[in-house]
């Protein structure tokens, strides 16, 4: 079953609304971050789990890890196969997420804000710095501007497509797009408001890189 950009963003809108962000209001109260991920069934958008980061537990419980574990831990029978699943994460998965989503065995994901919105709306730099200290070795060959312009992590590749909300409401036309537009501005407020909580407990949790 192919989906529409359209019908994939009605999904992942939807489910980050009505499911995702109610957990992660709690996560967040309990000092966790803002981050929260969903799986569902290519075959009809179904939900088959939705999580968000519990980093209060251990540093590695990112939302899209705490998916994964919960999806993990239904029962073999109970669980599609990773190929017959959508992979949506409410934040670009970090380098951890990216290789827990290739270990698992998902062949695409789906993320609705990008490194630069979590740095820079969300006041947490880690995914980039980590990205750009452990994993982007420079080459001597290679001039500064070229190096800066790197990308820092290969978005379509042998074991998945990664695509952002922007991307797939960028398909859209018309009053199509607008009506997509005000509906990921209208959650982007949402995060605003769950962001302050975070950023206003920060630090007391004991999280490493908080
Ligand atoms: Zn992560």
């Amino acid at each position: 079953m192919t989906w529409t950009s359209s019908q994939l963003l009605d999904a992942f809108l939807t489910t980050t609304s009505e499911k995702i962000i109610p957990l992660t209001a709690q996560g967040v109260a309990s000092g966790s971050k803002v981050f929260g991920a969903a799986i569902f069934r290519k075959s009809d958008l179904s939900v088959v789990v939705v999580a968000s980061n519990h980093e209060t537990s251990s540093p590695l419980l990112h939302g899209e890890i705490n998916c994964i574990q919960h999806f993990y831990a239904l029962p073999a029978d109970q669980r599609p196969p990773p190929k017959e699943c959508i992979f949506f994460a409410t934040h670009e998965p970090c380098s951890l997420c990216l290789s827990g989503i290739t270990w698992s065995g998902f062949d695409n994901h789906y993320f609705l804000f990008t490194y630069e919105d979590t740095r820079d709306a969300f006041n947490i730099p880690h995914d980039i710095r980590i990205l750009e200290e452990v994993f982007k070795v420079p080459t001597p060959s290679e001039s500064s501007e070229d190096f800066a312009k790197r990308p820092l992590y290969n978005k379509s590749n042998a074991f998945w497509t990664a695509r952002s909300v922007a991307d797939l409401v960028g398909d859209l036309t018309g009053e199509d797009k607008q009506q997509m537009e005000d509906r990921v501005n209208k959650i982007k407020e949402d995060y605003n408001g769950l962001s302050g909580v975070y950023q206003g407990g920060k630090g007391g949790a004991g999280i490493p890189l908080a």
